[in-house]
């Protein structure tokens, strides 16, 4: 009875804990992935996202080719095609690494409780985060709500386990299982094509994600400490899609660090593992509070005074016409590239929320249409942590000064001139609001919610 290994947001083959457990299991595999946007709960993908999943599948289609084993390519409810799937092939075993938001906990749950009627062993593995969100608690056995003691309880338990090997053989299921062809999905944008300049600045997949790796451990960790929040430097590592697609698994970036900086720490690696502990908390405050990405984490920021939806002004920010260099600088990139450096996603989001007062759901919602790391947890923990709404949040009245903030960390202003054609023309826009207003608003709004939890 062949093992069905289910792909889910882990598109790779080493260190891929429920493809290692089919492979030890002895019968034939049959790779699955399920393009769901159908089962209750479950948030469609945005468009950056959708080139990424195109591209990252072929590469996985290629890769598991290279071995003999098709990949299986469905659309539609995960439940229906999963159980459908086990039984027209007799599956003896049903494999995959577990996800984090409530809908595919739910959708997984239903699919566990269905298989073993037909003898047909469902098992889930660790395989996206170095730390169950459940097994790290406080001393009271509570979530944590702060991310210093969060990490430090991570990094006092067990040590992440070594990553499993990458496949040098694998047996295929000799029968035909139904499959939907990749390209008539149309994933990929057309009519009209905005994808070249993700295209230009990245490149999806497994080999590609070890090679930033590599290339990041050998010429960046050292600076990124001192380097990492100066857009124009381009030192951080760049492999957050690669990671929220599972290219690559936190574990094999948490060893291969400690390897490459073994005997001298430094502040770079240190620095490095502390920024994936913010991916580990970001799961862990999903996983506690199911609906981050449309609910405040704080209750009490539900009483927040927002503006009325100025659709004019939320516009000038998502296509980086605000005035304001360094905002604009950062929307243009994400538009143009997928991505954006993470001071200034810090910025733009502050910007938004706080000069704007604008609710940050808009910002969520743009953010995870336009990056290529749109990530279920991390975009929303991040902007929950800009606006003040959300767990271990910066102080809301710490409103940037996005001016002051170009000066610090552009100083050269490289970062901007590489990302506003016009800039230093008349051609560039004037502010759309006075800095110093806006901020005495924001203070003010702030002021009705202040005391609330
Ligand atoms: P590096 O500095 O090289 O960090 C290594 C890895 O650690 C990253 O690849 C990422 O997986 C993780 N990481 C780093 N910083 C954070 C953080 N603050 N929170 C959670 N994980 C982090 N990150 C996403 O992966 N997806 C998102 O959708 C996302 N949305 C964001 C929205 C806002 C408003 C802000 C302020 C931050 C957001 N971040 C998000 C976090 C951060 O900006 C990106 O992870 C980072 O810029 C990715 O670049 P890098 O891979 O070069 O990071």
């Amino acid at each position: 009875a062949p093992s069905i290994v289910w792909f889910r947001d882990d598109l790779r083959l080493a260190d891929h804990p429920a493809l290692h457990h089919a492979i030890t299991r002895g019968a034939p595999v049959v790779a699955v992935f399920v393009l769901d946007e159908e089962s209750p709960g479950i948030r469609p993908l945005g468009g950056a996202s959708l080139w990424w999943l195109h591209n990252s599948l072929r590469s996985l289609t290629a890769s598991l080719g290279d071995l003999g084993v098709p990949l299986v390519l469905r659309r539609g409810p995960a439940e229906s095609i999963i159980t459908e799937i086990a039984a027209s092939t007799r599956a003896g075993a049903v494999y995959w690494n577990r996800r984090y938001g409530q809908a595919e906990r739910d959708v997984d749950t239903r699919i566990k409780a269905t298989l073993p009627g037909s003898d047909c062993d469902a098992q889930s593995f660790a395989g996206s985060l170095l730390f169950e969100p459940w097994t790290i608690t406080t001393g009271q056995g509570n979530p944590y709500s702060v991310f210093t003691p969060f990490w430090r309880a991570c990094n006092a338990a067990p040590l992440p386990r070594n990553p499993y090997p990458a496949p040098t053989a694998i047996v295929p299921w000799p029968g035909q299982v139904a499959t939907d062809d990749l390209d008539d999905w149309g994933l990929e944008p057309h009519s009209p094509d905005w994808a070249d300049g993700l295209r230009a600045a990245w490149q999806p997949g497994e080999a590609p994600a070890h090679k930033r790796l590599h290339d990041f451990l050998s010429d960046s960790l050292g600076s990124y400490a001192e380097q990492r929040d100066l857009p124009a430097e381009n030192v951080t590592s760049r492999l957050s899609p690669h990671l929220r697609w599972g290219e690559i698994s936190p574990y094999q970036v948490w060893h291969a660090t400690r390897e490459a900086t073994a005997g001298s720490p430094g502040k770079g690696p240190v620095r490095f593992l502390t920024e994936l502990g913010w991916r580990e908390f970001s799961y862990h405050v999903l996983f506690h509070a199911p609906h981050l990405a449309t609910e405040n984490w704080r209750p009490g920021f539900d009483a927040f005074p927002w503006h009325p939806l100025d659709e004019t002004a939320l516009e000038a920010w998502q296509r980086g016409r605000t005035g304001f260099p360094l905002v604009d600088a950062g929307m243009r990139e994400l538009w143009r590239t997928g991505t954006m450096h993470n001071r200034v996603r810090m910025v733009t989001a502050s910007f938004l929320t706080k000069n704007l007062l604008i609710d940050w759901r808009e910002g969520e919602r743009w953010f995870w249409d336009t990056l290529v790391d749109a990530d279920p947890a991390s975009n929303p923990a991040s902007w929950q942590w800009v606006a003040g709404s959300g767990a271990d949040a910066a102080p809301y009245f710490r409103v940037f000064n996005p001016q002051l903030q170009f000066a610090k960390f552009d100083p050269n202003e490289t970062y901007v001139r590489a990302n506003i054609d016009e800039w230093g023309t008349d051609a560039y826009p004037a502010p759309i609001v006075d800095l110093a207003d806006s901020r005495r608003a924001a203070l003010a709004a702030y002021e009705q919610v202040k005391g609330a939890k």
